[in-house]
């Protein structure tokens, strides 16, 4: 297993900078990077943000927090990256940006580093294509909110090696994340059985089975489901979902992901969840109080 102090993540934005943020609070010397001045300093800002609540929960120190932030070092230099044991990349869901970033480092320095990408569709094997170690490739795909969420999905394509797959594991259980292994395939195993639950649930809802509360607090109560299918696909957003959708479809050709027509109408109307005010619940409170304090 190869020993990693140094993480460099690619990507400052919703998810780099939770990653950056759970890796130096494990100990970690972490290189948080961006192409855009902006957006690190956002990210900077969220880690900031998100350590005050953690203080303010009393779930975390001010010891702990200055500990966090002096492990990041925040870099708009991809050739500082290329110096660190494993890079986590976090940049769009783009397979010819991810590819670029990959050959660009692997460019920079002849070190052998680990390349996780924190991809949630793309495939490992696709973007360990055009690398000069595709077994040190790998998926590590963490969820949102990361300091909060404890999974994280190992992701093994054809050539990764098994000495990438303990390291990461053995990255994640320091990061105090869950590892599974999972082959490449789409969807992965979270999206997808959390979006043919979903799927099906929109299908139940349209055959007039129960209403959308009922539905999920089926799920909820009957099953302890934190959380029913419907109220986090408006939490997703209707249309991330129906992409997700239409791409499963489209890649394992089975009916269970042929997304249903009120999800199609229901994108076409503009009622995207709670980021519109609307989808199979009526957020415009939410969405009035976070126009309110983001105003204020
Ligand atoms: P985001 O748009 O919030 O952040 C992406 C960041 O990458 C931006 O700050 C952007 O400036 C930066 N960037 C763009 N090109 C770059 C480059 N060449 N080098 C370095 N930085 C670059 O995106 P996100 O939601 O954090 O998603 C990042 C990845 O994580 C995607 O692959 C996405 O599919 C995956 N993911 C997202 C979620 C989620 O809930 N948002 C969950 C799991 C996985």
């Amino acid at each position: 297993m190869a020993s990693v102090e140094t993480i460099a993540v690619i990507g400052a934005g919703t998810m780099g900078h939770g990653i950056a943020q759970v890796a130096a609070f494990s100990g970690f010397r972490v290189l948080l990077s961006d192409v855009d001045r902006g957006s690190l300093a956002r990210g900077v800002q969220s880690i900031e943000k998100n350590l005050a609540k953690g203080i303010q929960l009393a779930k975390l120190t001010e010891a702990d927090r200055d500990r966090t932030l002096q492990q990041i070092h925040g870099t708009i230099k991809l050739d500082e990256c290329a110096a660190a044991d494993l890079i986590i990349e976090a940049a769009p869901e783009k397979l010819d940006l991810k590819q670029g970033i990959l050959r660009q480092l692997e460019s920079l320095s002849d070190r052998p580093f680990i390349f996780a990408s924190n991809t949630s569709s793309l495939s490992i094997t696709e973007i360990a294509r055009s690398s000069k170690r595709p077994e040190a490739v790998i998926g590590m795909h963490f969820f949102n909110p990361v300091h909060i969420m404890r999974l994280v999905e190992i992701v093994v394509g054809e050539k990764t090696s098994a000495e990438t797959v303990d390291t990461v594991a053995a990255v994640g259980r320091q990061m105090r994340k869950e590892p599974i292994l999972v082959k490449d395939v789409p969807g992965f195993a979270s999206s997808r059985l959390g979006v043919a639950l979903g799927l099906e649930a929109m299908r139940m809802v349209e055959q007039g089975v129960a209403s959308a509360r009922d539905i999920d607090t089926a799920m909820e109560l009957g099953y302890n489901h934190p959380m029913g299918p419907l109220k986090l696909t408006d939490l997703v957003g209707l249309d991330v979902r129906l992409n997700i959708a239409e791409y499963l479809h489209r890649e394992l050709g089975t009916e269970t992901f042929r997304p249903p027509e009120l999800l199609r109408r229901m994108v076409s109307e503009g009622k995207l969840g709670k980021k519109t005010g609307e989808g199979f619940y009526d957020w415009s409170k939410e969405k009035e109080d976070l126009r309110r304090a983001q105003s204020s």
